[in-house]
């Protein structure tokens, strides 16, 4: 078959977040632009479509929110925004990961996000308050907690949508259904990639390659070899596209593995949800309220502290916890009290839901798990609860158990008011920590020996070296954008030095 050959001065590989915005950086430097999308044009944007659309940058005060986003005044006067400093970033990234996080790559996501989601604005990008999942009234002020109070309007998709009308304004074509397969280079040079273009070879020659095009979170193969057994048992929460291509064919020509290998986020999601993401669904198969509950094993036994911190901090590792039980499921278990505390995704149509007006009656709809051992480990927690503490969930109100374990710290009440409610999940994995080395001042790879490979770039979620172990919510777009602008503005200015240089093509 005829190999169609294409020729760009960057060409980038995904239509995610970080590939949108490398496509943008590249074309503002003045580079000519083509972007590869494995998926159809229906399916396309990955991960960054299904995400709720927090985002996590650092503000010290309101004025630096209303560089971000209009606020009205009243808005201004109702709220309190709380702060999201340079040090409470420093200190959410450095704790959550145990001190792992890369600290250039880390120090740059930290003092560089106000300014990425300023860029973002101005490339179009609508951000909103997050009212609806990081606020609430408290004595008549909108109070917002988590430190993350601002969304991209319309979540994730919304975000896609708006960096996609940019792109299309800036003149940078999108090839959909066309899957980059391996890289092409001259020498050590990447000189393009070769992509099948809906089953047709196509070599797009470029003088700079941007690999943005997600981990492999979506190739249970890949999972069970790298995160470990098990791991080809979990749910996908997002698209299906990311079986870690660009990866391996990075790794193929020698570049540098980096970070956490083993590690990756994973949150509770339906335990029902379909075997991939569902673009109509969103992010709504996850179940971030388990801080007001308990969570319950196929032993009838809890398993984490679930109150530990607020669910921003601790959601990402739990999906993982979640796995480990017996028949990788939990069951996440509320009673009335807490019900108008549940986030939407607790009334979507498409849940596993189990309702009791007693603890013996809910014990008995309990699929899989011992009804008398639930039974026991209710009462014993019930009695744990630290009543003395006031309960309110706008703080880590310290309202936690004793003599239990493990134990809850916050956000304990007993369970003793009907009807109870428990919600079936499973782990559902994100996105992988692990990824390759860059120069992180202009995303560039690096090889094995740490020289950078020329004409190779790389961003988002297959950047190694920033999550380890666990992650702060909201980190994933902020980083994508961030570091999708320095792949594409150092492709950007790698083109323009080969600008005038021939090239022979050796193994294409
Ligand atoms: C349900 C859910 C909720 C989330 N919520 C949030 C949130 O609220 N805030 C936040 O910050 N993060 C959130 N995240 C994480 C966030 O979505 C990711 O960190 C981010 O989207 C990663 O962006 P990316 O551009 O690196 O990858 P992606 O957006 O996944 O893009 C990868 C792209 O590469 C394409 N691709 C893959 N292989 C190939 C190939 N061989 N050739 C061509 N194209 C290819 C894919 O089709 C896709 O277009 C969420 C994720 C999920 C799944």
């Amino acid at each position: 078959m005829k190999t169609v050959v294409e020729h760009y001065d960057v060409v980038v590989v995904g239509k995610g977040n970080a590939a949108l915005c490398a496509a943008l950086a590249a074309r503002d430097k003045g580079a000519s632009v083509a972007m590869l999308e494995a998926a159809a044009q229906d399916e396309s944007g990955g991960n960054s479509r299904f995400a709720g659309g927090v985002m996590r940058f650092a503000y010290a005060s309101v004025d630096d929110l209303k560089r971000v986003t209009d606020l009205t005044d009243a808005e201004v006067a109702d709220s309190d925004f709380g702060s999201n400093t340079t040090d409470e970033f420093f200190d959410d990234l450095f704790r959550l990961t145990s001190f792992r996080t890369d600290p250039v790559l880390s120090e740059m996501l930290v003092t560089q996000s106000l300014d990425i989601m300023v860029w973002l604005r101005s490339k179009g990008v609508r951000f909103v308050p997050n009212f609806g999942r990081q606020s609430a009234l408290v004595n008549g002020k909108r109070r917002f907690f988590g430190r993350m109070p601002i969304e991209a309007s319309g979540g994730g998709a919304g975000l896609v949508q708006m960096l996609d009308k940019a792109v299309d304004a800036a003149g940078i074509r999108i090839f959909y259904s066309t899957r980059a397969k391996r890289l092409i280079q001259d020498g050590d040079r990447v000189v393009g990639v070769r992509a099948s273009a809906a089953g047709k070879p196509v070599d797009f020659m470029a003088k700079a390659v941007v690999l943005a095009c997600g981990g492999f979170e979506a190739n249970p193969e890949m999972r069970a070899r790298y995160l470990g057994t098990g791991w080809e048992l979990a749910k996908v929460r997002g698209t299906r596209f990311n079986q870690g291509d660009g990866i391996k064919m990075a790794l193929d020509i020698g570049a540098a593995p980096y970070g956490n290998w083993s590690g990756c986020h994973a949150t509770g999601w339906d335990l029902n949800a379909p075997e991939f993401g569902d673009v109509n669904v969103g992010d709504q198969f996850q179940k971030h309220s388990y801080i007001f509950g308990l969570l319950i094993n196929a032993n009838g036994k809890r398993f984490v502290d679930e109150g530990a911190d607020f669910h921003s901090f601790t959601y990402a590792k739990y999906g993982g916890e979640v796995l480990k039980q017996p028949g990788q499921f939990a069951w996440q278990v509320f009673d009335s009290k807490v019900a108008k505390l549940l986030r939407s995704e607790y009334r979507i149509r498409m849940m596993t839901k189990v309702s009791g007006n007693t603890l013996e009656e809910l014990a008995a709809r309990l699929e899989g798990v011992d009804p008398k051992a639930f039974l026991q480990t209710v009462h014993a927690y019930n009695a744990a609860v630290r009543t003395q503490v006031p309960f309110d969930h706008t703080i880590k109100d310290g309202r936690g158990t004793v003599g239990i374990e493990p134990p809850k710290s916050n956000w304990a009440q007993a369970l003793d008011t009907p009807p109870f409610d428990a919600y079936a999940t499973t782990c559902g994995i994100t996105f992988t920590f692990g990824g390759l080395r860059i120069d992180p001042a202009s995303g560039q790879v690096l090889d094995v020996t740490l020289a950078p490979i020329p004409g190779l770039f790389c961003a988002g979620e297959m950047v190694g070296g920033l999550f380890y172990f666990n992650y702060p919510s909201g980190t994933g777009l902020v980083s994508g954008a961030l570091f999708g602008r320095v792949a594409g503005t150092g492709a950007a200015r790698a083109a323009v030095e080969t600008a005038h240089e021939e090239h022979t093509i050796v193994n294409v």
